[in-house]
């Protein structure tokens, strides 16, 4: 795994499923923005090979693909881990993780998180404005809407770390559809980032990134270019399951396993309380059945 320069103290890992930034705190201590997914294995031994040591992680959320390392860090390294608050109390409990990525079904959500629930060492409250680590002050920048209570981080370089907030142009033009849990309060916290005044900008997935207003763009492009897909399909009155079977066949989706479907479900659910939260279709109950229509 490389590690490449952003700026001052502040470098990232280029894991192969995420950019997960550090910055060095001196005498070899360093503080870890999120920990990576399975996928990004090594990074304990990354670290252990510069004769460094984790002294914290500052967690943005707690999607799997963002905290998978954080028990192998305090294993190794006595990492301290930081969490917001709200996120920090569901990665505690199985009904916690069902809480939330609900209503995926408890038996599917036993099978995956069974072995990745812990305890954070330190919360970060809806309201806070900063974080101290060893001296070094990271601001907090309260993003939710990705998930319950993302958010995000700007390191004392002035370096931005958005998490999932953002996405890259890269991924943007290959993933068919990508998860938020309320696309309302996710558009606020894209708004709030692109006045972020800081030199780059760090994506989870994945890269550095200068032009803050060209990310912001891309990503609310991509956003309303499904919202007008759906709307394309709505040419009559449609349940949830037609708008979910015309998003599969029109978007190219498949599942691959009942935790993949059972998120993909839920991504296009989030896409539909978009629609009603934004009043572009009404929302009727017939017989038992919801029933949307294009206004
Ligand atoms: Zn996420």
């Amino acid at each position: 795994m490389e590690r490449i320069h952003i700026k001052g103290d502040t470098w990232y890992l280029d894991a192969p499923r995420a950019s997960i930034p550090f910055y060095r705190l001196g005498g070899g201590e360093v503080v870890l923005l999120d920990s990576g997914s399975e996928f990004d294995t090594g990074i304990a031994e990354h670290f252990q090979a510069h004769g460094e040591r984790v002294a914290a992680v500052l967690n943005t959320h707690g999607h799997l693909d963002h905290v998978h390392g954080n028990i192998e860090l305090r294993q190794a390294f006595g990492a301290r881990i930081y969490m917001p608050k709200l996120e920090a109390a569901m990665q505690e409990s199985l009904l916690g993780m069902k809480a939330q990525y609900n209503p995926i079904n408890y038996r599917i959500i036993e099978q995956v998180f069974r072995n990745d629930l812990f305890s954070a060492d330190e919360l970060i409250g809806v309201d806070q404005e900063e974080v101290t680590v060893a001296g070094a002050r990271f601001r907090v920048i309260q993003t939710p809407g990705h998930s319950v209570s993302h958010v995000s981080y700007v390191t004392p370089d002035g370096v931005c770390y958005a998490g999932d907030v953002f996405s890259s142009p890269e991924l943007l033009s290959k993933a068919r559809i990508l998860y938020t849990f309320c696309y309302a309060e996710d558009l606020k916290s894209k708004a709030l980032l692109e006045q972020v005044p800081c030199e780059c900008m760090v994506v989870a997935h994945q890269g550095v990134f200068t032009d803050i207003k060209a990310l912001c763009r891309a990503n609310v492009e991509y956003l309303e270019q499904r919202v007008e897909m759906i709307l394309s399909y709505l040419d009559r009155p449609m349940t949830r399951e037609d708008i979910y079977r015309a998003l599969f066949t029109g978007l190219g989706l498949h599942g691959g396993s009942p935790w993949k479907e059972s998120n993909t479900l839920n991504m296009i659910g989030a896409l539909i309380e978009y629609l009603q939260t934004t009043r572009k279709v009404t929302t009727e109950c017939r017989d038992g059945v919801f029933v949307y229509t294009k206004v």
